[in-house]
C-alpha cells in the first residue's frame, strides 16, 4: 500500500524493460498462440509499431470447454523463438500452480487471469518465485480484493507485481465486459504498485480498443496490453477484438500525444 512506499515500484525485466514510473510500456500480440508463422508475422509488426512486450496465451482459460485450449508447452517453445527473433520480452498467462515451474522458467512476466485473480494456490505458487507477475482484476473484484490478492504475491517476497485492469461485469451487454476507468486512479492512490489496462478484452470489440486505449492513458494508466493478430478474420481465440498490425501500428501513433500531454 502507500502506508509502505509513496512512490510507484518499477518492475524491471531481464532484457532492462522498465514498467511503472516515468514509463510507459505497450505489450502487444495475439490472444492465443496458434503457429510459428502466425506468432512470428505478429510479433515482428507488433515490434516494428513499438511495442515492447509480446504477448500470447499458451493455457488458455475459455469460458467453453469446446473452444480453443491453447498449445500448452508447444506454445512457449514458440513464444521462446518469437522472443530470440525480435528481442522483445515474453507475458503469458499461467493457470495452474502445476505449471508455474514451466511458465517462471520461460516467460518474463506470467499473467494471472481474470478469472484466477482469486486462485489463492496459484498466488502463492507464483509468490514462491521471482518471476514478475500480471494481475489482472477479477470480473466482479473490488478493487480491495484485486489489491488483495496482490499481497498473496508481495507476501510470498515476490515483489514484481503489475496490476492490470481488463473490465468488470456490469448489467449492460454493449460491450463484453465494462472497462473500470475510475479502478486505476484509484488503484493507484492506494498501492505503489504498477497498474496498466487492457481494452481489448474490457470491450471484445475491436471498434472501441483504440478509444478505450487512449481514455486509459488519459487517466494516467502506466502502460496497455492489446489483442493484435496478424490475420483476425482467422484468430483462434477471441478474434473479434484482435486489431490488424497496420491498426496498431495507427493507434501507437495515435498515443504519441497523448502521452506527451498527461
Ligand atoms: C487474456 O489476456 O488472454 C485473457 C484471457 O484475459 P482475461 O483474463 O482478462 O479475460
Amino acid at each position: 500500500s502507500r502506508a509502505y512506499r509513496s512512490d510507484t515500484s518499477i518492475v524491471e525485466l531481464g532484457n532492462g524493460t522498465r514498467i511503472g514510473g516515468t514509463e510507459f510500456v505497450i505489450a502487444a500480440g495475439p490472444c492465443a498462440v496458434e503457429t510459428a508463422t502466425q506468432l512470428g508475422t505478429t510479433a515482428a509488426a507488433v515490434h516494428a509499431a513499438g511495442a515492447r512486450i509480446l504477448r500470447g496465451g499458451a493455457y488458455k482459460p475459455r469460458t467453453s470447454p469446446f473452444s480453443f485450449q491453447g498449445l500448452g508447452t508447444e506454445g512457449l517453445r514458440l513464444l521462446e523463438a518469437a522472443r530470440a527473433q525480435t528481442g522483445l520480452p515474453v507475458v503469458t498467462e499461467v493457470i495452474e500452480p502445476a505449471d508455474v515451474e514451466a511458465v517462471a522458467a520461460s516467460a518474463d512476466i506470467a499473467q494471472v487471469g481474470a478469472r484466477n485473480m482469486q486462485n489463492f494456490a496459484l498466488l502463492k505458487e507464483l509468490g514462491r518465485t521471482r518471476v514478475p507477475v500480471l494481475l489482472k482484476r477479477g470480473i466482479s473484484a473490488t478493487v480491495d480484493e484485486w489489491l488483495l490478492a496482490a499481497e498473496y504475491l508481495l507476501d510470498g517476497g515476490n515483489t514484481s507485481v503489475i496490476l492490470c485492469e481488463r473490465g468488470i461485469r456490469s448489467f449492460d451487454p454493449s460491450t463484453r465486459f465494462t472497462l473500470d476507468l475510475s479502478a486505476i486512479p484509484v488503484a493507484k492512490k492506494l498501492s505503489h504498485l504498477p497498474v496498466i489496462v487492457d481494452p481489448s478484452h474490457a470491450a471484445g470489440r475491436v471498434d472501441l480498443v483504440a478509444p478505450l486505449a487512449k481514455a486509459a492513458v488519459g487517466v494516467g494508466a502506466d502502460g496497455l496490453i492489446i489483442d493484435v493478430h496478424n490475420d483476425p478474420a482467422t484468430a483462434a481465440c477471441d478474434a473479434g477484438q484482435a486489431l490488424t498490425p497496420e491498426a496498431f501500428a495507427t493507434l501507437v501513433n495515435e498515443l504519441r500525444p497523448i502521452l506527451a500531454a498527461v
